[in-house]
């Protein structure tokens, strides 16, 4: 039996076999669901979600596409809050 900190589904579960031949449970962290776009909600593509400590070892270029907004925006959301701000400076 675990100890009670642990008796939880909200931490992970991974089997590991030790240099003995025993199995034993390792529990993590789960991992964060998607970034999500601000304006519509939609889950964000190219955006790595996952423990911080696993989060460190990528590159600053594999944690978000980049272009403005990237993560943090959605491309279809980017698009039309850009063309928007274009209609809003130039008056006809
Ligand atoms: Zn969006």
């Amino acid at each position: 039996m675990p100890r009670p900190g642990l008796r939880t589904r909200s931490k992970r579960r991974v089997y590991r076999r030790t240099p003995g031949g025993r199995v034993v449970i390792h529990y993590r962290k789960r991992r964060p669901g998607p970034a999500r776009c601000a304006l519509c909600g939609r889950p964000l593509n190219g955006v790595p979600r996952l423990v911080p400590s696993m989060l460190r070892k990528l590159a600053k270029t594999e944690k978000r596409p980049e272009r403005p907004f990237g993560g943090y925006l959605c491309p279809q959301c980017l698009r039309k809050q850009l063309k928007e701000a274009i209609r809003s400076t130039i008056s006809l």
